[in-house]
């Protein structure tokens, strides 16, 4: 049994909010005033502390500097039109954190620590949450572990912590996407499906090569024959071919929980979705003859972004004006309409902190 943990709370006495600019926010360079700290040790969690935001000292032998048990989760709070504070499905970042969790051989982070946690660290830096438009604020849940030892086992301590970040969007402009066929992102039986720190670090490389071409982003197929596509490595793929919204299924991809969103809210207009094995050459086969009539990324940083070309294989291949996209534009709208308060939050997804 877990013990229940109350969070002991120590406010900070120089906050930094007034110097913050809510009208021109970079992704991810100011954190706001507190954070949240766990440790864990001797088979439990000892302590739940929320702090000021601040540097932490660890041991150069720490595990996760040599071997990467580290995982992370990405998550939005809204300031709603009503001025309340909401947090958009953070239970599903909950599930799927623990699943991560479980595939490094890292300890599970109770609802008590992670959702109570969260509640807390929100309440307290709840004027973190930009007022302005487009914007929100973005929360780093993350796991590390701390086992000050140099041999390869799974660290005997671990550190879970939750920082924020007020941020405005991640891209401002419709994405030009290559097909990578080379480089592997993940492949059947290994770590895709989870938010591990690795996960990135392999992605810098072919990305940098591909943004060297003129991309900002790639897009990954499958690790055994480069033919069907997987995501974009910081968002999930759909696209709307003929009357069907389509998203790419294999096991290797993130399940992301803005695409979920979207194709329960595509399901709910009546719209015919499906989650299959989607060939590059049906993709292109599909964009050449005129029937791929949307694309787009979708992600808790990303939120909804319009694809507007697709390079493979040397060509470009381009998509139609995005501004003429009735389904993203329509979906966006409505989850932004959702997620700031603007409608009546029917499907429950809004989590308002009192
Ligand atoms: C986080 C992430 C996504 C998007 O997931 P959301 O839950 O929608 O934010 C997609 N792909 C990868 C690799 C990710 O890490």
């Amino acid at each position: 049994m877990e013990k229940v943990h109350s969070i002991e709370v120590e406010q900070t006495t120089s906050s930094r909010l007034a110097q913050v600019d809510f009208e021109n926010l970079k992704f991810g360079h100011i954190l706001s005033d507190h954070m949240l700290v766990a440790e864990y040790n001797n088979g439990a969690w000892q302590s739940v502390k929320i702090v000021p935001y601040g540097n932490i000292v660890m041991s150069p032998s720490s595990s996760f500097i040599h071997y990467g048990q580290s995982i992370f989760e990405g998550i939005k709070a809204y300031k709603l039109e009503n001025g309340d504070v909401s947090i958009f499905r953070p239970n599903q970042n909950h599930e799927r954190f623990n699943k991560s969790a479980a595939r490094l051989e890292m300890p599970t982070v109770p609802a008590e620590i992670f959702m109570d946690g969260l509640k807390t660290l929100i309440d307290l830096d709840r004027d973190w949450v930009p007022p302005t438009k487009d914007a929100s604020l973005y929360i780093r849940p993350f796991m590390f572990a701390t086992e000050a030892a140099l041999g390869v086992h799974p660290s005997a301590s671990y550190t879970f912590m939750i920082i924020t970040s007020p941020v405005g969007s991640y891209y401002n402009k419709p994405l030009r996407l290559k097909v990578e066929t080379h480089y592997t992102r993940a492949a059947n039986g290994g770590v895709g499906f989870s938010k591990n720190a690795g996960n990135y670090a392999l992605s810098l490389h072919p990305t940098k090569l591909a943004q060297e071409e003129g991309f900002d982003q790639l897009i990954w197929t499958d690790a055994k024959e480069h033919a069907y596509i997987e995501e974009a490595g910081t968002a999930n793929l759909l696209f709307r071919i003929g009357d069907t919204l389509i998203t790419p299924s294999a096991e290797t991809i993130l399940r992301g929980i803005t695409r979920l969103s979207i194709m329960a809210i595509a399901e709910k207009w009546g719209l015919k979705t499906e989650s299959r094995k989607v060939s590059v050459q049906e993709l292109i086969d599909g964009i050449e003859a005129g029937i791929v009539t949307e694309a787009f990324a979708a992600g808790t940083a990303a939120t909804l972004t319009p694809i507007a070309e697709i390079g493979f294989q040397g060509k470009v291949y381009k998509l139609s004006d995005p501004s003429t996209r009735e389904f993203s534009n329509k979906v966006l709208a409505y989850l932004n309409d959702l997620r700031y308060g603007r409608i009546e939050d029917e499907f429950g997804w809004n989590l308002v902190v009192d």
